[in-house]
C-alpha cells in the first residue's frame, strides 16, 4: 500500500457545473462555502456556467466579487454536464480535485470525510447512493437495468448508483484529462482511470431548486454513450444473433426443400412467410441501427474537434490563495 498517509495538500480544487442554476446557486455557494471554512487548505471553487439560458452567469459573478475562492469558467454554450466537468477539472490547479452538483443533491458535508480518505492514500473517493429514496421509482428502476446492462457489457468495471459526486487526487484528474474522447460518459473514464478507490455511502437529497435537467431521452442518450464507448458486445451479440437466425433459416430451408421434394409444392405457408420476413427485417434493421451507433460516434471522434470553446475564463489568482493559506495558517 503505496503513498498512505499523503502529505498535507496545499490547494483543494472544487468544480461546480451549472446550467440554469441562478434560483439555487447562492443558496449552494453558502453552504459549501460553510464547509470549506472548516477545512484547513487553500480552495479554489470553479463555476462552470454550461451555457446558461438564465442569470447563473450574473450570480457567479456577484460570488466572485465577494469571495475570493471562486473561479468561473464561462463556455460559449450548452455542451452538457459531462464536459462541462471536462472544462472544469481541466481548468482545476488543485492537488485535490472535487466534482460536486449545484443543486444540492450531493451534500458538500461530505467534503471533510472525502478529504480524510485522500489523505489515507486514495486517489479517487466516489460517493455512492446508498439511498436513492429521494428518486422517482421508475428513475430507480430504469438505472438498475441500466447498470445490470452496463455491467454485462463492458470491460472496465463501472460500479453501480456511483455518480459523479467524487475526489480526484491530481494525478487521477490528470488521467482523466489525458483521455481525448468526445463521448465523454465520465463515469466510464473515472471508472477507466483506476488507482486506489474507496466508495462511501451517501444518502442523495432531493434536488434543492429548479428541475433536473435530463429528460428521459437525454438519460436514453447518456445510456447509450456509456455502454457504446465501453463496450463492443452489442456488435458481437447483433452478428451472433445474425449467425444464429441464418442458421435456423438455413436449416428451415433444407426441411422445405425435401418436403417439396417428396410431397409436390402446395401453395401454403403464408404466414410463415410473413413472420420470417417481418422478423428478418426487423433483425436487420436494429443491427445496421446499432452499426451506425458506432460508425456515427467514430465519425465525431475522427473530427477530432476540442471538446468546448470557452467564453470567459476568470480563475482566482495564485497570490490570493496564496494570501488565503497564509491567513488560515495564521488564524
Ligand atoms: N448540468 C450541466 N449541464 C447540463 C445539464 C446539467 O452543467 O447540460 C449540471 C447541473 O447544473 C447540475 C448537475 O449538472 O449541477 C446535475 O444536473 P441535474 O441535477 O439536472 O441532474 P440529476 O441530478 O437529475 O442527475
Ligand atoms: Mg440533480
Amino acid at each position: 500500500m503505496q503513498n498512505q498517509f499523503r502529505k498535507r495538500s496545499t490547494l483543494v480544487s472544487v468544480v461546480v457545473p451549472c446550467f440554469n442554476e441562478s434560483d439555487g446557486l447562492l443558496g449552494f455557494h453558502q453552504r459549501l462555502s460553510r464547509v470549506l471554512d472548516t477545512i484547513t487548505e487553500s480552495v479554489e471553487v470553479v463555476y462552470v456556467n454550461d451555457g446558461s439560458v438564465d442569470d447563473t452567469r450574473d450570480v457567479i459573478d456577484a460570488l466572485r466579487a465577494t469571495d475570493t475562492r471562486v473561479g468561473l469558467v464561462d463556455l460559449s454554450r450548452n455542451f452538457g454536464k459531462e464536459t462541462a466537468l471536462s472544462a472544469g477539472i481541466d481548468n482545476t490547479r488543485g492537488d485535490a480535485v472535487i466534482v460536486i452538483d449545484a443543486d444540492l443533491q450531493d451534500p458538500p458535508e461530505y467534503i471533510p470525510e472525502m478529504l480524510h480518505a485522500y489523505y489515507a492514500g486514495y486517489d479517487v473517493v466516489a460517493m455512492k447512493r446508498g439511498d436513492r429514496s429521494t428518486d422517482t421509482l421508475f428513475k430507480r428502476w430504469s438505472a438498475k437495468c441500466f447498470y445490470k446492462i452496463l455491467a454485462r457489457l463492458s470491460d472496465v468495471e463501472i460500479p453501480e448508483n456511483v455518480g459523479d459526486f467524487r475526489l480526484l487526487s491530481r494525478r487521477a484528474a490528470d488521467a482523466v484529462k489525458s483521455m481525448p474522447e468526445r463521448n465523454r460518459y465520465m463515469k466510464g473514464l473515472f471508472a477507466f482511470v483506476g488507482f486506489r478507490t474507496l466508495e462511501i455511502e451517501y444518502k442523495r437529497e432531493r434536488r434543492d431548486a429548479g428541475n433536473s435537467k435530463w429528460p428521459l431521452f437525454k438519460l436514453l442518450g447518456l445510456a447509450l454513450d456509456g455502454i457504446t464507448s465501453f463496450s463492443i458486445a452489442p456488435l458481437r451479440i447483433a452478428s451472433m444473433a445474425g449467425a444464429l437466425v441464418a442458421a435456423g433459416a438455413f436449416l428451415y430451408g433444407l426441411i422445405v426443400l425435401t418436403k417439396t421434394l417428396i410431397f409436390g409444392e402446395p401453395v401454403a405457408g403464408f404466414p410463415t412467410l410473413i413472420i420470417a420476413i417481418t422478423f428478418l427485417g426487423g433483425a436487420q434493421l436494429m443491427a445496421i441501427g446499432l452499426l451506425g451507433e458506432y460508425v456515427g460516434r467514430l465519425l465525431i471522434e475522427s473530427k477530432q474537434r476540442p471538446l468546448y470553446f470557452v467564453d470567459t475564463i476568470a480563475l482566482p489568482e495564485h497570490d490570493e490563495l496564496n494570501r488565503e493559506v497564509r491567513k488560515k495558517a495564521a488564524g
